[in-house]
């Protein structure tokens, strides 16, 4: 039996930094602000399909406020030098740590996302996040350009003022830190829209991020529809660059606005990662690959291994072992330490990934037989489903569904695996398991995905840059190349004596 509503309702109350009897509330200049009434949203737990809070959204006045607020402090904070910048940082990831507990459950309440991966894997990537970005501040380096003698030519970055970042909610905290501490950590200031069917522990974020000596101003958190809220950041021509994390359709509507605005943006979008298995490879442990990369928060990732591309003389045994680790599942309340799969996010959410696989059944796709445990009677959860003998042209196989739900094809050699591998509009990981390490290197130089993982899945780190191919995305995350992104290049010219102007020499 889940935790009932009541019981979740006291974690929530403990777990968030205000008081939440009412409305959930804002954050602004450093503190909590109260929203417009009639203007509120309903924040839902997925494990039970039931209401936990309303959530304050938004308003143009919240949005202004914000703004404001950002720009007078985002001076100050780019003066200070970059050793007390990443001190601060620092400080968010010990804040992080120290309110694990609660920052974990409160994902796990409105996400739905399983506790032993909130609470000590999110908060712990969340915290690193601000210490590999807090090592940068004083590594933010220019040049100097050697051009004619006597005269000197310097770049210098700068901070680009106020990013706006928007989120999804398939990985909450995680996803909001990847956000805030490249732009802080560069000299910006930011104002954050998390999406809105997982709103509180960005909200928690800030008010650790302030307790950890953070100044007012620098970190704001709008809740409210992305078309409305979002679609205002994109639009205020005092924020400077958006980095945005969430489906291609949306990002192509956001680029398009930041295009005609010319304002700088990321964008991190979806994705159909094929996940290859070779008959040479290690198949017992590609097979545990393949079930945590699919499966994994409810296959809401978007570089979860939806594709599977099996090479054909070893897919009926590499698929018993697929279906072996299926039924060991945990699947169940994602407050139980023991649950793996938890709920999808939502209602909404849940019909739309049911509706692609009614589709794919009438396309003559039959579900490998598998006796997943049963799923509970309550909430937005979906059965692991894997459909066998897929045409990787199907819409099925081609298209993001981001749900508990996997496609096989299979390949005679490595050509043909690669070829199904790029053969989608998406850009973002590939995933091979070979015993081969040539091969492994030619998949590699091949691979039309901005992540290539060989023999591994689903490895992060904040050092390594993050970012999609093709439709999957624009811009990078995380690394050295993130910082680039939150920055201009100013050029400085001197003169070492007097200038003398060209005319000046012109024949008479
Ligand atoms: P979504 O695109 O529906 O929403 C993402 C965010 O954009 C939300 O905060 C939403 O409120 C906001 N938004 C919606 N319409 C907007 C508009 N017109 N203007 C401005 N903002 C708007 O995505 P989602 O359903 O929340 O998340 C799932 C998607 O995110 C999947 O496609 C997944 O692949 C993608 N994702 C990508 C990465 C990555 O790093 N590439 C990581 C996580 C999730």
């Amino acid at each position: 039996m889940p935790l009932p509503l009541t019981d979740r309702l006291a974690l929530l109350r403990d777990a968030f930094p205000a008081d939440v009897s009412g409305t959930v509330p804002l954050w602004v200049n450093g503190e909590w602000r109260k929203g417009t009434p009639g203007e509120e949203f309903a924040c839902v737990d997925p494990t039970l399909g039931e209401t936990l809070v309303p959530v304050a959204s938004s308003t143009s006045d919240d949005i202004g406020a914000a703004v404001e607020a950002a720009k007078r402090a985002q001076r100050a904070w780019w003066d200070l030098d970059g050793q007390d910048r990443a001190r601060v940082l620092r400080g968010i990831a010990d804040g992080i740590r120290a309110n694990a507990k609660a920052l974990g459950t409160l994902d796990t309440l409105d996400a739905g996302r399983p506790i032993r991966d909130t609470v000590a894997r999110d908060t712990e990537r969340a915290a690193r996040l601000f210490e590999f970005f807090a090592g940068t501040t004083d590594r933010l380096r220019g040049a100097f350009i050697p051009v004619q003698p006597g005269r000197s030519n310097t770049i210098e970055y700068e901070p680009i003022g106020i990013v706006g970042a928007i989120t999804p909610w398939n990985y909450p905290l995680t996803n909001a830190a990847g956000k805030i501490a490249p732009a802080l950590a560069t000299g910006n200031a930011v104002i954050l829209k998390p999406a809105e069917d997982s709103p509180l522990s960005a909200l928690m974020l800030a008010w650790v991020a302030h307790r950890a000596g953070l100044p007012a101003g620098l970190l704001n958190v709008l809740n409210g529809p992305g078309p409305r809220v979002g679609d205002a950041m994109v639009r205020h021509p005092d924020i400077g660059k958006i980095t945005f994390t969430g489906s291609t359709s949306v990002g192509r509507t956001i680029g398009a606005l930041a295009g005609a605005e010319l304002k700088s943006v990321t964008l991190e979008l979806g994705g159909k990662t094929g996940f290859m298995v070779f008959a040479d490879a290690d198949l017992e442990r590609a097979a545990d690959a393949l079930v945590f990369s699919a499966f994994n928060n409810a296959g809401q990732t978007c570089t979860a291994g939806s594709r599977l591309l099996v090479e054909e003389r070893v897919a009926g045994d590499f698929l018993k072992l697929v279906s072996a680790r299926i039924e060991r599942i945990r699947i169940g309340d994602p407050l139980d330490p023991e649950t793996q799969l938890g709920p999808a996010i939502s209602s909404r959410h849940r019909e739309q990934v049911l509706a692609r696989m009614a589709e794919a059944e009438k396309a003559g796709l039959v579900p490998l037989a598998t006796s997943c445990p049963q799923l509970p009677g309550h909430g937005f959860f979906l059965a692991p489903t894997v459909y066998v003998d897929v045409d990787p042209k199907l819409a099925v196989a081609q298209e993001e569904i981001f749900g508990p739900l996997v496609t096989v094809s299979t390949f005679r050699d490595e050509d043909e695996a690669i070829a199904i591998a790029n053969g989608t509009p998406y850009g973002l990981a590939t995933t091979a398991w070979t015993s081969d390490i040539f091969r492994a290197r030619r998949i590699s130089r091949r691979a039309q995905t901005g992540i290539v993982w060989l023999n591994t899945a689903h490895s992060l780190h904040p050092g390594s840059p993050y970012g999609g191919y093709k439709q999957s995305g624009l811009g990078l995350e995380m690394g050295e190349e993130a910082i680039r992104q939150h920055m201009r290049i100013k050029t400085v010219w001197s003169e070492d004596g007097p200038w003398q102007s060209p005319w000046a020499s012109a024949p008479a």
